[in-house]
């Protein structure tokens, strides 16, 4: 179920109270204009109507597709409340068997919507995203600092990711043959990874550490 709330929000320019629509949870079926928003960029958009001062204000929002059965909680970093993974399975039995991830910002959720939509595994999306953010360090000999999973496509046996490396405004693309994510999906399976109870970043770090066990094992 959709919620939908309004604060005042005073604006960081002209100090004026803004009443401001909030939506802490988002469902995909009963509002399919937010998923919208989401997913063009603009969900968190926030505009002063007194001095036009325009700023993301991103709050702790839970969306959820019942369908695809995923929920990606946005737990923004510096919110005040640090995220503590909750067991759900007590509250809600209904959850199990349902994807369950953490986020911190709008892009980070696009991206999962994005990959679960798609009919991907995110474990497999992160580690192929890891090993092209690794090549685009070597040859560039920066770091990236955020990689996004873009499309996937089988007519054309590709899977599409863009990158921010360190020190450059613009975004590179890059993409690989769909075969790195099955060599992927393989070392998910050999991990045994199954859905926890709990909500769960899977991001690099994940895919860094699925990677060194694999390794870890293959010696
Ligand atoms: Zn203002």
């Amino acid at each position: 179920m959709s919620t939908q709330m309004s604060k005042d929000v005073g604006c960081p320019h002209c100090g004026a109270a803004v009443r401001t629509q909030m939506w802490p949870g988002i469902c995909a079926q009963e509002n399919p204009e937010l998923r919208a928003r989401v997913l063009d960029e603009t969900m968190f958009d926030w505009k002063c109507p007194q001095c036009g001062y325009t700023a993301q204000f991103v709050y702790p929002c839970l969306y959820h597709d019942r369908d695809r059965k995923f929920m990606v909680y946005v737990v923004p970093n510096g919110s005040g409340s640090e995220f503590r993974p909750v067991d759900v399975s007590e509250k809600f039995p209904q959850l199990a068997g349902v994807r369950k991830r953490v986020v911190s910002t709008p892009a980070e959720l696009k991206e999962k919507i994005l990959i679960f939509e798609a009919g991907l595994n995110d474990y497999a999306v992160e580690l192929v995203k890891y090993a092209l953010a690794g090549v685009l360090e070597r040859k560039h000999g920066k770091k990236t600092i955020q990689g996004y999973f873009c499309s996937a496509d089988e007519e054309e046996d590709q899977i599409r990711f863009t990158f921010f490396p360190e020190g450059r405004d613009q975004l590179v693309e890059r993409s690989t043959r769909l075969e790195a994510y099955q060599k992927s999906l393989e070392i998910v399976r050999a991990a045994g990874i199954e859905e926890a109870n709990s909500f769960l970043p899977v991001d690099s770090v994940t895919a860094k550490s699925l990677l060194e066990q694999y390794r870890g094992e293959e010696k």
